[in-house]
């Protein structure tokens, strides 16, 4: 009896220990956890909810970042031939998974969400959607931004999927409602990949003149960033020939031919000759599928070498830029001010635009939601 009862009073001992012990774990990880939450507000890390579920959805974030407007848009998905209505933030979210690369700088990523966000209210307020009149937007990047559903990120993303949708969801409500303004209104965002070194004034690209489009520096662009387009006499002449008969280039004469005619200070061709006929470096870009209007010709002993700098039409925000930028401590706020001139940052909601509203992001506690760092 008596070596019975001693052997209980052990066990009862031992698990009164282990469950303090579970305890104290327990409230070191909460504490752990709470610790780190300022700091990676401050640096910018990006958060993932602790227990994601498969299909995550914005209700936490929303709650997280002290977000309550909702704006609801009309997005026609091209691939799926239907018109669904939905919430602008979560959109945006779609738009920054297929216009910008995921491991991009957080900040990056917010000057991006901030540009699509900014592109989208302003496209829809000149109309919407020009190739399908019932949508605000669509998916197709060739008419408005590209888009990924849920189903697209899964198959890019696969396992890292649930981890890099919370990544760029908190870029996105880390920046809800902001939107870029000039004169209190909406700007046209223009973004494009890559400057190449030097962005564009608008008016050499597209028809109008803005004041908040205006070329500048991109000093930390990647500069692996360039490519070497190479054709022999015989496939640039026949390729030339075809588009412009007029022009009177052929195999024999073709590198005598072509020349760069003019070009604007920030070095992307304006016009180039080819034979009798002018083109302009849009035109070029096109014919011979080159990556940006930023390109010098080289004669070599086969043929003709285009030597391309930059991806995009060099308007407005670079994102290889803003990833540069961000890499050299600057923040969302300070990169979209650079590449675009003059704005400032306001706000969106279902009244139109006005000042920039502060948020304050309430504490983990207040909402119960845990946030712990991205590994
Ligand atoms: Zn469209």
């Amino acid at each position: 009896m008596k070596r019975k009862n001693a052997f209980e009073w052990k066990t009862v001992v031992l698990a009164a220990v282990l469950l303090a012990l579970l305890v104290a774990l327990f409230l070191l990880t909460r504490l752990a956890l709470s610790d780190k939450r300022p700091s990676c507000g401050a640096n910018g890390e990006p958060l993932r909810t602790a227990e994601p579920t498969p299909e995550p959805t914005l209700l936490d974030l929303y709650v997280y970042f002290d977000w309550t407007e909702t704006v609801t848009i009309k997005v026609y998905d091209h691939r799926a031939d239907k018109l669904v209505d939905m919430d602008l933030e979560e959109y945006i979210v779609g738009v920054v998974s297929a216009e910008m690369p995921v491991r991009y700088e957080f900040e990056a990523l917010k000057a991006q969400a901030v540009a699509s966000r900014t592109y989208t209210l302003y496209s829809m307020a000149h109309g919407g959607c020009h190739t399908n009149p019932d949508a605000d937007v669509c998916t197709n990047s060739k008419c408005c931004q590209a888009f990924s559903t849920h189903e697209r990120m899964r198959e890019a993303w696969g396992k890292d999927y649930t981890n890099n949708y919370a990544r760029v969801a908190e870029a996105v409500m880390g920046t809800a409602g902001e939107v870029l303004v000039y004169n209190g209104k909406l700007v046209d965002a223009l973004y494009h990949a890559c400057s190449g070194g030097q962005t564009e004034d608008s008016e050499h690209v597209y028809a109008n003149a803005l004041p908040y489009l205006r070329g500048v520096d991109s000093p930390y662009e990647d500069p692996m960033r360039t490519e070497d387009v190479d054709f022999d006499d015989d496939a640039l002449a026949e390729l030339i020939a075809a588009k412009y008969p007029d022009s009177g280039v052929t195999a024999d004469n073709v590198k005598e031919a072509i020349s760069i005619a003019s070009a604007y200070p920030s070095g992307r061709v304006e016009t180039l000759r080819l034979g009798k006929t002018t083109i302009t470096g849009k035109q070029a870009r096109n014919l011979f599928g080159l990556r940006s209007t930023m390109f010098t010709v080289e004669r070599t002993q086969k043929g003709i070498v285009f030597h391309v700098r930059g991806y995009g039409h060099g308007v407005g925000l670079s994102q290889n830029g803003a990833n540069g930028m961000a890499k050299h401590g600057s923040d969302y706020r300070e990169i979209l001010l650079h590449y675009y001139t003059g704005v400032s940052i306001g706000s969106y909601d279902e009244n139109g635009v006005g000042p920039l509203q502060e948020r304050s992001t309430p504490l983990p506690e207040e909402t119960g939601i845990v946030l712990v760092p991205e590994d």
